[in-house]
């Protein structure tokens, strides 16, 4: 048997694709029991049961919903790959260029999850445990189709990147944050944190804490965090408390998958005509009668109580623009 060459591969790859989330399947399976035997010893609330249960039951559901519109999300690739404007070559080079885009999409996509709360209602799954485990990074939505999640990454092929390499690079992408989902790893080499997501910068990301609601959107480079000032790092000062502001309290995965979905349609039920659009596209815990917060305000009026935290990297422009938030105003 003769063995494809590293540039069969990627040739394959690109006209193709190669989803690679099939091979990385025993790699998580192998390493999530690892984690667990770790926990026993050294961090017994880690882990619960039900947790679990519900989150690989979460990524069960994924795989399952994924695999139903598949065929859809390729064909939209494939007719924006039809209609291009230009051909980018499938070169070694051309591969990091697009993985890097990708993953600059993949951050896009993530803050727009937060801060739109069509989007929020199906990325608010993965939020919603409290536990940080690898079986964490299991815990996928069902619904990222209808919140077009794919939309953010499927455009690259309207300017000639092969729908193949766009779902070969996804797929890296996404086996990449399977790792940073976890508590046993404390910090990464100084160069490693400063530009790659790591276990402590995506801790932060999963927090509840008014310091950190909101930050640390990176995919596989936290760069783009640090660019564009979502970025706070983690502080052994304050631990991270997990989950999302309202704890959900229950494992059941039809309420995990639904709950935010089922949400909207009573707002969208009870609120006043000129309200309606607020509550599909505002930001999460946004109200017309101002009854709920949303993680700005929630972060502001803990800033206004800690002055001391002004020059907190990633504080300082939300001060700047919420004059509540500043010490003068305290
Ligand atoms: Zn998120
Ligand atoms: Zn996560």
């Amino acid at each position: 048997m003769i063995l494809p060459s590293l540039a069969d591969i990627a040739r394959r790859a690109a006209t193709d694709g190669l989803d690679v989330v099939p091979f990385a399947v025993p790699l998580f399976v192998a390493t999530i029991m690892i984690e667990m035997v770790w926990a026993a010893r050294k961090a017994p609330t880690a882990y619960e049961p039900g947790d679990t249960l519900t989150s690989l039951l979460m990524g069960l559901g994924s795989t399952v919903a994924g695999a139903l519109v598949a065929g859809l999300i390729a064909l939209g690739a494939g007719w924006l790959y039809a209609h291009r404007v230009a051909t980018i070559p499938v070169l070694w080079w051309t591969w990091i260029g697009v993985f890097v885009l990708d993953d600059f999409n993949y951050y896009l996509f993530h803050r727009t999850a937060h801060r739109v709360r069509w989007f929020w209602a199906s990325h608010i799954n993965h939020h919603s445990s409290q536990h940080y485990n690898l079986s964490t990074a299991l815990r996928q939505s069902w619904t990222g189709f209808p919140a077009l999640s794919f939309a953010f990454r499927i455009w690259p092929a309207f300017i000639g990147v092969a729908p193949g390499m766009l779902l070969t690079v996804g797929g890296i992408n996404l086996v990449y944050q399977f790792w940073v989902h976890t508590e046993a790893v404390g910090r990464m080499p100084r160069w490693f944190e400063a530009v790659m997501n790591t276990p402590s910068h995506h801790r932060v990301h999963h927090a509840t804490n008014p310091r950190y609601l909101d930050r640390n959107y990176a995919g596989v480079f936290i760069v783009w965090d640090r660019l564009l000032g979502t970025f706070t790092p983690e502080r052994d000062d304050d631990p991270v408390r997990y989950g999302i502001v309202h704890q959900l309290g229950t494992f059941s995965v039809l309420t995990v998958a639904f709950h935010e979905w089922a949400s909207i349609a009573r707002d969208l039920w009870h609120a006043p005509w000129r309200a309606k659009a607020g509550y599909l596209l505002r930001a999460p815990g946004w109200s017309h009668d101002g009854r709920r917060d949303t993680s700005d305000m929630i972060r502001a009026r803990w800033q206004a109580g800690h002055a001391e935290d002004q020059g907190d990297p990633g504080a300082d422009q939300l001060a700047s623009r919420n004059p509540a938030a500043t010490p003068s105003a305290g």
